[in-house]
């Protein structure tokens, strides 16, 4: 089966089994009445919005460039009249928007840089920019920021509180958020909570999210020893001992990534075979110089516990074996932060989309996405509680597919709708309640 036909068959085993199990919770308080409001209000603006997410799909930016998509944030929230803030950390750009009542703090953050890419586009509004494109959904994740600040505009006398929209740059190389801490972004903004998304394969409609760690860990390990005039062998035996800490079969289905999708084996079935995984995901690198041997390659896990305890493991084996005294060091040259979503705010922000929306639109995931990709969110995560969210973005009858950096990345627009939708309701409750 190819991967697109696990997607979809994943989003309907999920709808069948959610509504089967729910129904469609239409929220029947008062309550609903704010979010069918929220919801004419996306419907009035979306075709504007997806005239927003077009522009920026030409005009994409690379990491540390984005200057003209800064400028056209920074024009749509200054439209909205918030107070703006720009040229946070390189081009990142900060919207603020205060309610009328006294309340909460809420942090939303979009990324907004595109990706070098060389293969032609799919869609008729090709990028103008050559050699880049928006093939990571950032044009989305950006135009739903500016909808999400739009809708909740048009509330602000109903709104408790004040939502901060980062727009943030440079996410592809991981230093945008960074950036934008480094240069002071949370000294003068303290939001209890944050949010962010990411477009994916799911089918558009649906949202998906993991508590804790929704992709997994990646560290690289650099063991070194003393020059000798037997380097193989210590190559050899170093390549063994670590390899042999690898728990997936080496041609078993863990490696078709189409599985991820699967009903039975991917992320959204408590079965799924991608929990409590170990791998060594990249070749090994040697280097011999004249004094040192080096051994390092990334390894990669579902959990952080495993991780800790394999350099443990790793350092005590070495240091038993017959090389024990030429080993200079065992350590991690490179620790990457990972998306981690809080808990509570995980199971009390699904609780909200899932009453107002319906249950089967949230679709739980038991599985983490294995491999080194994540998101620098996770920088943001270190400081503020937050969830980050998948947006589905697939329309299968069409063949669009938005598995982002794919080369036929494409995103269903309607997705556009869905995250304004969802998400500011979501803001809306989590402020007012
Ligand atoms: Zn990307
Ligand atoms: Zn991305």
């Amino acid at each position: 089966m190819n991967p697109k036909n696990r997607w979809k068959q994943l989003a309907l085993t999920t709808q069948i089994l959610f509504c089967g199990l729910v129904g469609f919770a239409q929220n029947s308080s008062g309550e609903s009445s704010i979010h069918k409001v929220l919801q004419q209000r996306v419907d009035e603006v979306f075709d504007s919005l997806v005239k927003i997410r077009r522009d920026f799909h030409v005009y994409p930016e690379l990491s540390g460039q984005e200057k003209r998509t800064s400028k056209k944030i920074e024009a749509y929230l200054l439209s909205l009249g918030f107070e703006v803030k720009t040229n946070v950390g390189g081009y990142g750009v900060v919207g603020i928007l205060k309610g009328d009542k006294q309340g909460r703090q809420i942090a939303w953050r979009a990324d907004i840089d595109a990706m070098p890419s060389d293969i032609p586009d799919v869609v008729d509004f090709k990028s103008k920019t050559e050699g880049v494109r928006h093939i990571c959904g950032h044009d989305v994740h950006t135009t739903v920021g500016l909808g999400i600040a739009n809708v909740l505009a048009s509330q602000k006398e109903n709104l408790k509180g004040t939502v901060y929209f980062i727009f943030q740059p440079s996410e592809e190389n991981y230093q945008g958020a960074k950036a934008m801490i480094d240069d002071g972004l949370f000294d003068w903004m303290k939001p209890e909570e944050i949010y962010a998304l990411h477009v994916t394969a799911f089918p558009a409609g649906f949202i998906a999210v993991r508590s804790q760690n929704p992709f997994s860990h990646t560290n690289h390990v650099k063991v070194s020893f003393k020059a000798s005039n037997d380097n193989a062998s210590r190559i050899n035996f170093t390549k063994k001992i670590i390899g042999s800490f690898q728990n997936v079969e080496p041609d078993g289905p863990f490696w078709n990534l189409a599985n991820l999708g699967d009903p039975q084996l991917g992320l959204s079935s408590p079965e799924t075979i991608y929990k409590n995984y170990f791998t060594i995901p990249t070749d090994f690198v040697v280097k011999e110089t004249e004094n040192e041997l080096l051994i390092s390659t990334a390894v990669n896990s579902s959990n952080q516990k495993q991780l800790d305890s394999f350099l443990i493991s790793l350092r005590k084996k070495l240091t038993e074996s017959a090389y024990a005294d030429d080993l200079i060091s065992v350590t991690y040259s490179y620790e990457k932060a990972t998306v981690m979503n809080d808990e509570l705010l995980t199971q009390k922000t699904s609780k909200i989309i899932a009453d107002i929306y319906g249950a089967s639109k949230v679709i739980p995931l038991y599985g983490t996405v294995p491999g080194d990709i994540g998101d620098d969110f996770a920088y943001f995560q270190n400081t503020i509680p937050g969830v980050y969210f998948l947006l589905g973005g697939s329309d299968f009858e069409r063949g669009v597919i938005a598995d982002p950096h794919s080369p036929n990345f494409a995103v269903d627009e309607g997705c556009i709708k869905t995250g304004v939708q969802f998400f500011s309701s979501m803001i809306m409750e989590r402020l007012n309640h």
